[in-house]
């Protein structure tokens, strides 16, 4: 299972697939924008896991997310944002959200938040 890390942000991706290889996830995969992650999930079945930042150039996380879901695809997303956007989360989780993550975290806060989807993988 491969877990999907979207942001326009290389140290961001960076920072977060460091968090994920800490708690022993290997397998991941990274987009830039919105568009580049609805074209990744619809192209690739092994994704099992959507890390999705909010603001990205070309296609916000949240047009992401309701693209993702509009195409049929089920795989858990979990919103990645800053505390000033945390009013909009209630949009995203209506939209088709599993949860949300809040910039900035530790290792210990992705995991928490990652082991019950990864469990069932
Ligand atoms: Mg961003």
């Amino acid at each position: 299972m491969q877990v999907l890390i979207v942001d326009d942000s290389q140290i961001m991706r960076r920072i977060v697939t460091g968090a994920l290889n800490k708690i022993g996830v290997q397998k991941t995969i990274e987009a830039s924008d919105g568009a580049e992650a609805v074209r990744t999930v619809s192209e690739n079945n092994n994704i099992g896991l959507v890390l999705m930042d909010w603001n990205m150039p070309n296609m916000t996380g949240l047009e992401a997310l309701k693209k993702i879901r509009a195409n049929g695809k089920k795989v858990p997303i979990i919103m990645v944002t800053t505390e000033a956007e945390k009013e909009k989360v209630i949009e995203a989780i209506k939209s088709g959200a599993n949860d949300y993550l809040i910039k900035p975290f530790s290792p210990k806060d992705i995991q928490a938040k990652l082991e019950k989807f990864l469990k069932n993988n």
